[in-house]
């Protein structure tokens, strides 16, 4: 059975009332140090062989697959550096997904730029091609560090593509701020957050440093001349945050998240609340129904299968009912209004066990339970969410 086959066979038993769509665009001018995600430098023939292949891979999910007349709420341009493409392809990237999809009129329609790789007109030429959010990758304000982190923006570079951003009619902008990495100090953390609140986006995500495998930090790590993250500091360093973002008016609605008043991110909602999202480029993840797939994490795998026709998948499987519940419980509790559990109703092996672990981990002081329906991280829990999520698997 082809791949295409195989998934209209899968999507065939699976009802998805609505859709988000991710766009993994696998291109950068850098990698940063603490970088693992999928991505080469951009180079003009690689970026044609990543359109081209996006065109088909739009084509067979729209007409092969049957995809067409779902109702798609979210759109999201991630990667690597959207930005690194012109805006020109950016919007055929865009129209084309219009043209294959069912794209509601009040869609959000993310995408990620990165300071160095926008300009005023750029701006303005993606808000008046449909974008409505832009998702800045800040890291810090400090310069030593952004050096160190080697993304090579400056924080001057983040402040005027806000500023741009606005004036190109942007209303609804977030920051991507990390800490916790080698080098940085509580006092260098406390002046980005308080940079980060002068330069008033609309939503931030403050993510904690990993040592990813395949980063250049890890490999420095593994000669042994960097250091591991310092879960201790970060934890010290997320209060700090927790602070600074509230008394500024800030929600934290999120583990690593946090908006003004009915700006939580709707696309990363729908992977927290496990809802149906489409993945599509190199490496991208897809989560539809009961199906979970992904694509091969490699551009010329990727091009080179949809010039046959063939879905890039490299991984792909369909949960059972309790899977599926086990997982909104694990994402949902990423969002600090908590997850609701039906725990009155759990009564079959799996539920119960679900539900032992539950009362365990409440008992422990990590999670606590409103009522018979609502499951919430406390504030110990939010600190172990991995822990949390561990015991749950
Ligand atoms: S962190 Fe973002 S900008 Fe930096 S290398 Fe990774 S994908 Fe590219």
């Amino acid at each position: 059975m082809t791949a295409v086959a195989e998934f209209k066979n899968t999507l065939g038993r699976i009802h998805v009332e609505n859709l988000g769509i991710y766009v993994h665009v696998p291109f950068c001018r850098v990698r940063c140090r603490f970088c693992a995600f999928y991505m080469e430098m951009s180079r003009d023939d690689r970026v044609q062989t990543f359109l081209e292949g996006l065109d088909h891979e739009l084509c067979l999910y729209a007409r092969d697959a049957g995809l067409r007349n779902i109702p798609v709420h979210t759109i999201y341009f991630g990667g690597g550096t959207p930005t690194t493409l012109t805006s020109q392809q950016l919007i055929r990237m865009l129209n084309a997904i219009r043209h294959w999809f069912a794209v509601e009129d009040d869609a959000e329609v993310s995408i990620e730029v990165h300071p160095g790789t926008v300009t005023p007109e750029s701006l303005a030429t993606l808000r008046q091609a449909g974008f409505t959010r832009l998702s800045v990758g800040g890291q810090s304000f400090d310069q030593n560090e952004l050096r160190e982190l080697g993304g090579r923006a400056f924080g001057g570079g983040v402040r005027q593509a806000i500023s741009w951003a606005r004036s190109a009619g942007f209303t609804n902008i977030s920051l991507d701020l990390l800490f916790g990495f080698p080098g940085q100090s509580i006092e260098s953390w406390q002046r980005t957050l308080d940079e980060a609140v002068a330069v008033s986006p609309t939503h931030l995500s403050c993510y904690a440093y990993t040592l990813e495998e395949g980063s250049p930090f890890y490999r420095e790590v593994m000669r042994g001349k960097g250091a591991e993250p310092d879960q201790e500091f970060q934890v010290i360093l997320e209060e700090r945050a927790v602070e600074r973002l509230a008394a500024a008016g800030f929600e934290r609605y999120e583990i690593s998240n946090y908006c003004r008043p009915g700006y939580e991110c709707r696309h990363n909602m729908r992977y927290w609340q496990v809802q149906a999202y489409l993945g599509l480029g190199p490496s991208a993840q897809s989560c539809l129904g009961h199906a979970r797939f992904g694509n091969v994490a490699n551009l010329e795998w990727y091009a080179d299968s949809l010039k046959k026709g063939t879905l890039p998948l490299d991984e792909m499987s369909c949960l059972s009912h309790d899977q599926v519940d086990c997982e909104r419980v694990i994402w949902g509790l990423r969002m600090l209004s908590g997850v609701s559990v039906r725990l009155n109703s759990m009564e079959n092996h799996q539920g119960r066990a679900l539900l032992q672990i539950i009362h365990q981990l409440k008992n422990e002081g990590l999670l606590q339970v409103e009522g018979q329906e609502r499951v919430k991280l406390t504030d110990l829990g939010i600190r172990y969410a991995d822990t949390v999520a561990v015991a749950l698997l």
